[in-house]
């Protein structure tokens, strides 16, 4: 498939409107898609060019390696959710000519396109952190997407499904093990539900679900840098839940037969998850514009300086926090969606459309969803525990996500009633998750536990 009219040469303001392509359709991209489509009614054609055609609401993604929720709640088709005037490119961005304004694009297919711009976003988001700790890119798996969280949910229940026909005690303590590196909101919600779905899984095949055992390893506090309140009450509740919380440790190694930790403990596991931050795409450090910490260095206005025709925001770009001087806005879905609220409004008056304005926030306070009936929220950083917490926590969800709210609130209704469902479909190959997306040398099909990639 190609954008018609996509390779068309360009005389930068011909008859045809102007043209604005955006890279990515995470939070950033999607909401900079939907505020320049509103504002210009029709006066540009805007290009979302991403390898998937939804947007993916991330903060729920453990709720579907935890078998709550199914996958396709969470990535909202974008044809569904943006108005019919914004047109998806399917694929990933492999070129930018900043001098000849133009970006080039592989489709799905293998067939590479090229496309001009008047005005370029740059959202595309970030990658896994890999750190230079041995075995990690062949033994962990990060999350960060549906085929982590595909693969996560099908490994989990193959550790048990193993564990419940294993005679050797060491296997089986082993299998029953699972060890999340990283205690930021990924790590922590993904130990959170992961712990209470394996539970779950333990008792419908007869083990006990006091075997089941997770750990999760963290530099700084749970939570650290969000709102003390959330991080005290999901170390609370986690700890209180049976889960080992080892802060200020790190992972040091990882073999075929387990983690050693910076304790000297060993914890033989067929389970390593990797939820040790993210830096910007890579895509970003291949051009020549000014970056901070692998983040593009933008106005307040979110342009790049320099360059009036290029944006950028979200995870993917260094933006002044007004509220922390001298500091940028952190890596969260609340930043993405706001600066991309912003990046439309500034796209459209640099096309004759309204006015420009700076990046203004004013921090709405944290949710995050521990499983069960308790949450940690802070709401206008009103602190909140146990159900109010939870009831806060799914309200704003379901208020944050571009669509399908009523089918992922009957999912959440199910799971009150009904078990979860804890059939193995085995679609995803460990191969298909690298941890690090940036390093093709590593050899994919050491990826993974080995004893744990079966069949599948
Ligand atoms: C599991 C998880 C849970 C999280 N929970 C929370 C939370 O509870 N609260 C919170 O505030 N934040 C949370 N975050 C962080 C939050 O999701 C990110 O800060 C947010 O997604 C950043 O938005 P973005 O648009 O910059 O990037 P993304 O949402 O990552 O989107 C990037 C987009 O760019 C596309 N892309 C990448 N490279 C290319 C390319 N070369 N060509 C074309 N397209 C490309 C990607 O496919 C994607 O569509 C969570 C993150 C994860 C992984």
């Amino acid at each position: 498939m190609s954008i018609p009219g996509a390779d068309d040469p360009v005389d930068g303001h011909g008859a045809r409107p102007p043209r604005v392509v955006i890279i990515g359709s995470g939070f950033a991209g999607f909401h900079t898609a939907k505020s320049l489509a509103r504002r210009m009614r029709g006066a540009v054609e805007i290009v979302v060019v991403s390898p998937t055609n939804y947007f993916l609401y991330l903060p729920l993604l453990p709720e579907v390696a935890g078998g709550i929720l199914e996958p396709r709640r969470i990535a909202v088709a974008l044809s569904d959710a943006l108005p019919s005037c914004v047109r998806h490119a399917p694929g990933e961005v492999d070129d930018i000519d900043l001098d000849g304004r133009e970006i080039g694009w592989l489709d799905p297919e293998g067939v590479q396109h090229r496309m001009s711009y008047d005005r370029l976003v740059l959202t595309a988001g970030s990658v896994h952190k890999v750190m230079p700790v041995p075995g990690i890119n062949q033994y962990a798996v990060g999350f960060r997407g549906v085929p982590e969280a595909l693969y996560l949910r099908d490994h989990l229940i193959r550790q048990i499904d193993l564990a419940a026909m294993c005679d050797d005690p060491r296997e089986r303590a082993a299998r029953c093990t699972f060890v999340v590196v990283g205690a930021g909101y990924t790590g922590t919600e993904v130990a959170a539900q992961g712990q209470l779905f394996t539970r779950a899984l333990a008792r419908s095949r007869g083990l006990d679900p006091d075997e089941m055992r997770w750990v999760l390893v963290s530099r700084g506090e749970v939570l650290a840098g969000l709102d003390a309140h959330l991080s005290r009450t999901a170390d609370a509740v986690l700890r209180k839940r049976g889960l080992e919380v080892h802060t200020h440790e790190t992972m040091e190694e990882a073999t075929e037969e387990g983690v050693l930790l910076s304790s000297g403990e060993r914890l033989p596991t067929r389970t390593l998850l990797w939820c040790v931050g993210v830096r910007a795409d890579p895509l970003i450090e291949s051009l020549d514009i000014a970056v901070d910490g692998g983040r593009v260095v933008v106005h307040e206005t979110l342009q790049v300086p320099g360059r009036p025709e290029l944006y950028a925001c979200g995870d993917a770009a260094a933006v002044p926090d007004p509220s922390r001087p001298g500091e940028y806005t952190a890596m969260t879905a609340q930043h993405a969606v706001r600066q991309g609220a912003l990046a439309g409004r500034n796209l459209a008056a640099s096309l004759g459309h309204g006015s420009a304005r700076p990046y203004r926030h004013r921090d709405l306070g944290f949710v995050v969803d521990l499983g069960g009936f308790h949450a940690a929220a802070a709401p206008l950083h009103v602190p909140l525990t146990g159900l109010p917490a939870k009831v806060v926590t799914r309200a704003y969800h379901l208020a944050a996500m571009p669509g399908n709210r009523l089918r992922t609130a009957a999912d959440w209704a199910l799971e009150a009633v009904q078990p979860r469902q804890s059939a193995q479909l085995g679609l995803v190959r460990s191969p298909a998750v690298p941890l690090d997306t940036a390093s093709p040398e590593v050899p994919q099909h050491h990826l993974g536990f080995p004893h744990a990639s079966g069949p599948n």
